[in-house]
């Protein structure tokens, strides 16, 4: 096995400058004018910071998509401890 060398979104600190609490955000946005189309960055932010760097960033019109970080290690109350079949919704990007 070849461990994935991707930016450890999964198990992150908020992006947000001093701020030490554990992302349960992605927010994914471009620069349109140094990105190209297919180049995204990835900052992550805990519920306090969330709407913070969201806005940070719409307010330079930059294309943002937040989504909740979906960890692993997370115990989520009312999920069993089996392994999930896979991820709802497929390959659809
Ligand atoms: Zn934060």
């Amino acid at each position: 096995m070849i461990p994935t060398a991707d930016e450890p979104v999964a198990d992150a600190t908020c992006s947000r400058a001093g701020c030490r609490v554990r992302a349960r955000w992605r927010i994914d946005w471009r620069n349109p004018r140094i990105h190209a189309a297919d180049r995204t960055k990835t900052w992550v932010a805990c519920d306090e910071h969330r709407d913070y760097l969201q806005g940070f960033l719409e307010a330079r019109d930059f294309p943002v998509v937040v989504a909740p970080l979906e960890s692993a290690g997370t115990a989520a109350a009312g999920a069993p401890g089996t392994d999930s079949p896979g991820r709802p919704g497929g390959a659809a990007g």
